[in-house]
């Protein structure tokens, strides 16, 4: 194991937590992505220091979770987040415990994190602390909550979306006692906020192997407790995998029969999410009647039309198919892509009529963008002009 893990800033991090007489060490994502050979995700640093006395080690510092006992450190201009090690006292409502206390423990701290593979800790030579057996479930490609799974779902319900997730993610099997354990407290999951729902989620969706993931909620009925999930989970297993989370919940949506709206609301999806549902949509049911026209080409941003293509298939696996490469080649062989490609404007329509602007200038523009899109003219100023004059003269 080499001990170069880190960036220069991470690891002078903890080189002066340890010169001021403190311990410091590599955690979390990151320290498990290592080990799997991964690009590692952002890099968390624990420490036995208090937050005041972290803050007191480095000159810039800002406060980012004090009362979680995190610590931005701007080292060399590149921020590194330092959390205090803590244990979680009762949790009386499954989601936060109702205190965090900090400690001088590192196993202590790694204790109180959900899995063995996210409680593997590294420190600046390189040696890992494993209390709990994390590389060898990490080389058993298995997700196994660490102490007794039906406690630790019972104090954070998040965790049983948390392993489905990494389930998707890593490809990882959940191991029997976890995976009884979400079973049993499946129902649990009403008490989390669909905010934290949603952060797991789309990472869900952008996994590997998210049908697996989406088998595990619909096996242990996590499914009907989830603000809205839909029946047929095989129709949207059918849709998976996905290159973006948004391409996940348009599938959702579509596989539920959800309104925009309904989805939307349930896990409190962006505006630019919800734009992007609602495209979707509007493609779909264009392409239940036909294949794209020229029109949708032009209107629908390529992910939109790949998006609702690739559900129409998967709803209708016996019909004529049109790849993905086919139809980017559509959207690219438009003779153009937006009015701006216009080789005129409406200053070219007021010069060659001498007319003042207003409305006939938008709809005349239209009609030119429908002629130019359609291929009755060529994008040609002067071929525009010879067929503008003329219907203008025609029509006026
Ligand atoms: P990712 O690569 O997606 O960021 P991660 O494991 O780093 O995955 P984070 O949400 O960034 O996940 O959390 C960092 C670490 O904090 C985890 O590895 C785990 O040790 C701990 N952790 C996070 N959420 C919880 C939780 N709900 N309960 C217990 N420990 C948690
Ligand atoms: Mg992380």
């Amino acid at each position: 194991m080499t001990s170069q893990f880190g960036t220069a800033s991470s690891r002078k991090v903890i080189r002066q937590l340890e010169e001021a007489g403190y311990e410091a060490v590599f955690v979390g994502g990151s320290v498990r992505d290592y080990l799997l050979g991964k690009e590692a995700s952002d890099i968390d640093i624990a420490t036995s220091a208090t937050p005041e006395e972290v803050k007191h080690v480095f000159t810039h510092t800002i406060d980012v979770g004090i009362a979680h006992g995190t610590v931005m450190v701007l080292m060399d201009g590149e921020p590194i987040e330092v959390t205090t090690y803590r244990t979680e006292s009762t949790y009386s409502d499954h989601r936060r415990p109702d205190e965090v206390e900090f400690v001088r423990s590192l196993k202590d701290d790694l204790q109180r994190r959900d899995f063995t593979m996210n409680a593997i800790a590294l420190t600046l030579t390189g040696e890992l602390i494993d209390p709990f057996s994390g590389m060898i479930d990490l080389q058993n490609r298995k997700i196994r909550a660490v102490g007794k799974a039906a406690d630790r779902f019972h104090e954070d319900a998040l965790r049983m979306i948390r392993a489905i997730r990494f389930s998707s993610v890593l490809n990882f099997e959940i191991e029997d006692e976890t995976l009884l354990a979400i079973q049993e407290n499946a129902a649990s999951i009403k008490h989390i906020s669909v905010e934290r729902i949603k952060v797991e989620m789309d990472k869900l969706w952008k996994g590997v192997n998210p049908a697996k993931a989406l088998e595990t909620i619909a096996d242990t009925r996590l499914s009907e407790y989830l603000p809205l999930f839909p029946n047929d989970v095989q129709c949207l297993i059918a849709c998976a995998p996905f290159e973006t989370a948004k391409q996940g919940w348009a599938a959702m949506m579509l596989a539920g029969d959800f309104s925009v709206m309904n989805l939307a609301k349930a896990y409190k999806l962006s505006n630019r999410e919800k734009a992007f549902l609602s495209d979707v949509l509007a493609a779909f049911n264009r392409r239940q009647f036909n294949q794209f026209t020229i029109d949708d080409y032009y209107q629908f941003h390529i992910e939109v039309l790949i998006t609702a293509e690739q559900v129409w298939q998967t709803f209708h696996p016996n019909e004529h198919k049109i790849s993905i490469e086919d139809m980017i080649r559509m959207q690219e062989n438009l003779p153009i892509r937006s009015k701006e490609d216009l080789q005129i404007d409406g200053k070219d329509l007021m010069a060659w009529t001498s007319q003042r602007g207003g409305r006939w200038l938008g709809e005349w523009m239209d009609k030119i963008e429908n002629m130019v899109l359609h291929r009755h003219c060529p994008n040609d100023a002067e071929k525009i002009k010879e067929w503008f004059l003329n219907e203008y003269k025609r029509q006026g």
